[in-house]
């Protein structure tokens, strides 16, 4: 390729899913402020006249209503409309990723948003319409299935979260482990279980539990609220079958990440160990979009990138950059109710792609 294909910031792409307006935002009277143009750009609280509102009476001077009519338009990598389904977010995000894993190289998807906006639906989905997580692992299957001639696979893959700054498996429910950057392997999680998949039907299964073992808060706001980032690894070794003298073995590592709920602990109106927790999630999140900016700026290059501002950059530190292909799904929900939260997030994804 050319020189710009190989510059660090063609690598992270940042697509946007605006989720379907759910059955109480149109009975709660909620106009819709985000108006998908195409599948490259939005039009946030657009103007009045071009705004494809809902529900029969609109009430003046209501809050939630919020008429500022900003009218801003942003451009992305894609941009996913309500209509849109997991197949065509897998086809059109981390799919691409998967050349990058089979290559050899350490790869990140990762699903930013409010909580409510659909982050969890895009990665881990429901049972009968499984996210981007399950739908790697078939593809991935299918491409060691159509390789399997020339080369060797081993693949495993681990689950766990980060809450408040600290490392728990979920999928053996323990914790808190201590990250360590390894010269040869990388960042390295110390105790993590490695899992073996057995079968497409397992690894739902393991995310399902382990799901379940996420760290869950009732807050004001939301009583499902996740608080918690969700990582989930791939690790793919491959050995060439058919070079006789000393195989190359190499190994890639693929994280998909569902992070924690974006909005603001103020917003939440939680107590002093809730808040405690929110600016921790929020130095989380703070730092990523630091880190990933900083890698998306040409001018940054060569300057520090700022992975050990927190546990989640630490962990990411041998997946972004460099070689490797990143993606964010920055999710947002249609509604007047979260304009503040859709605002934010689409600043904050702007901010990532922009160089
Ligand atoms: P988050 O993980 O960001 O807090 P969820 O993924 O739990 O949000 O989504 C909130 C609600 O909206 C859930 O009930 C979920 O099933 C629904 N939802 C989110 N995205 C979609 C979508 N694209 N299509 C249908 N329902 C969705
Ligand atoms: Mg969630």
């Amino acid at each position: 390729g050319t020189t710009m294909e190989s510059d660090v910031c063609s690598h992270v792409r940042v697509v946007v899913r605006v989720r379907p307006t759910t059955e109480r935002e149109k009975t709660e009277n909620c106009r819709s402020v985000v108006q998908v143009v195409d599948n490259h750009m939005l039009i946030f609280d657009p103007k009045e006249e071009d705004a494809s509102c809902f529900g029969s009476q609109r009430v003046r001077n209501k809050n939630i209503n919020k008429r500022a009519n900003k009218d801003l338009k942003f451009v992305f990598d894609q941009v996913f409309g309500e209509e849109s389904t997991q197949d065509d977010l897998f086809e059109g995000t981390t799919k691409a990723v998967l050349d990058g894993v089979m290559n050899g190289f350490n790869c990140t998807v990762f699903a930013y948003g409010a909580t409510g906006a659909g982050k969890t639906h895009t990665m881990l989905g429901a049972q009968n319409d499984p996210g981007v997580m399950y739908r790697t692992m078939t593809e991935l299957f299918k491409r060691m299935e159509d390789a399997k001639e020339e080369k060797e696979f081993t693949v495993a893959f681990s689950y766990f979260e980060v809450y408040n700054e600290q490392i728990r498996d979920l999928l053996a429910n323990i914790g808190p482990l201590a990250v360590r950057e390894d010269s040869s392997k990388g960042v390295v999680v110390q105790g993590l279980t490695l899992h073996k998949p057995k079968s497409a039907a397992h690894i739902l299964e393991a995310l399902d539990s382990g799901n379940r073992n996420r760290t869950q808060h009732p807050t004001d706001m939301n009583a499902n609220s996740s608080r918690s980032h969700a990582v989930f690894q791939i690790y793919l070794r491959q050995q060439d079958k058919t070079a006789s003298l000393n195989p190359n073995a190499c190994v890639a590592k693929l994280s998909l990440i569902d992070l924690a709920g974006s909005e603001r602990a103020s917003a939440t109106n939680a107590k002093a160990a809730r808040l405690r927790e929110g600016a921790n999630i929020n130095k989380s999140l703070l730092a990523l979009g630091n880190v990933i900016n900083a890698l998306a700026d040409p001018k940054n290059k060569k300057t520090h990138i700022p992975y050990r501002d927190s546990k989640l950059t630490r962990l990411l530190k041998d997946s972004l950059g460099g070689n490797c292909r990143t993606v964010m799904i920055a999710n947002v929900s249609p509604s007047s109710k979260s304009y503040d939260d859709t605002h934010n997030t689409l600043k904050y994804a702007n901010r990532a792609k922009e160089i």
